[in-house]
């Protein structure tokens, strides 16, 4: 039944492996297409046949329900990962990984992608969320996107028409996996680019609990202020549910410290989500997204 030209398929994944959150229960399916085509395939497949399906890039905005999940997972990764350059555009599949991007970028004297170097996503799911550090995002520096349609399509559209904004974008909301990305770049020096990754580096490992499993900031953005400095201020920092604390050393994490289920962390969120509103007024809209 799920048996589609050029993709693997393994039933029964355990969620944890694929989540850098380390929590979740068994996928009952995941697919692993080969090809942007195989995607398209896919797609067209499973809506033929009525059925939805998640898109899974890194795990590294994920939260996975503990019961698991029966709907099919397609999962664009290593083996659609290629990354080239041609002149001043880095051309990535979208199971690449951000890291890799802005490595490539790197090695080439490109400069415009050292924000993204930290980021443990893939591309496809940088794009879909528009992923940004430390003043860059994606949406500054994307030229093209390849995606695939459940019509069976493969189809290109400019970073305009993607309709990106904070964390957010066409594909946010929709049945489309992004297959690629152009990152259009300038030429820069060799050794400033280098300088800039290690100081972004740097700052993160000083702010942020790299040491546990998180999917990074839990919360987006509110406006007019910042999700971590709000909840400092209701005094939740350290607060936890079972093994899920939010982080001590960055409030805007909740940090998986050894055996957190999905379960505790959403409780968590919930107690964060309702403290910072009483305390600020301020409705918390997780950034973290949560299949079920
Ligand atoms: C330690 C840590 C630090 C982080 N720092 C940052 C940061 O500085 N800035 C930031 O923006 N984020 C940050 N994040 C969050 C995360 O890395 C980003 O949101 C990243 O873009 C998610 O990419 P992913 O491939 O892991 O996506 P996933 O977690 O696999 O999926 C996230 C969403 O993207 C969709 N998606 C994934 N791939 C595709 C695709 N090919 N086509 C269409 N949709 C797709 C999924 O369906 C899902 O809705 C951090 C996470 C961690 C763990």
């Amino acid at each position: 039944m799920y048996n589609f030209e050029n993709c693997s398929v393994q039933f029964n994944v355990q969620m944890k492996e694929y989540t850098t959150f380390k929590t979740g229960g068994a996928a009952k399916v995941i697919i692993e297409p080969e090809t942007p085509i195989a995607v398209a395939q896919v797609l067209r497949a499973l809506k033929e046949r009525g059925e939805s399906y998640y898109v899974l890039g890194n795990g590294s905005n994920l939260l996975v329900a503990d019961e698991g999940i029966d709907i099919p997972i397609i999962h664009i990764g290593k083996k659609l990962s290629e990354v080239r350059v041609d002149g001043e555009s880095v051309i990535c599949q979208a199971g690449a990984l951000l890291s890799g991007a802005a490595t490539a970028a790197y090695k080439s004297s490109l400069t415009g992608l050292e924000f993204a170097h930290g980021i443990p996503g893939s591309v496809g799911g940088g794009v879909c969320m528009n992923a940004g550090a430390y003043g860059g995002e994606l949406k500054d520096v994307i030229d093209w996107i390849d995606y695939a349609s459940p019509s069976g399509e493969v189809c290109r559209m400019d970073c305009d028409t993607a309709n990106l904004s904070y964390r957010h974008s066409f594909f946010s909301d929709k049945d489309y996996v992004v297959t690629a990305a152009c990152f259009k770049l300038k030429a820069g020096n060799i050794d400033e680019i280098l300088g800039k990754m290690k100081l972004l580096g740097e700052k993160r490992r000083d702010k942020q609990p790299l040491e546990y499993p998180s999917a990074g900031s839990t919360f987006k953005r509110p406006a007019g202020g910042f999700a971590a400095a709000l909840i400092e201020e209701a005094g939740l920092k350290g607060t936890c549910c079972g093994d899920a604390v939010v982080s001590e050393k960055h409030s805007g994490f909740i940090v998986n410290k050894g055996n957190a289920t999905t379960g505790d962390i959403l409780n968590l969120m919930e107690t964060v989500k309702e403290k910072v509103y009483k305390k600020s007024g301020i409705m918390l809209e997780p950034e973290v997204k949560f299949w079920k």
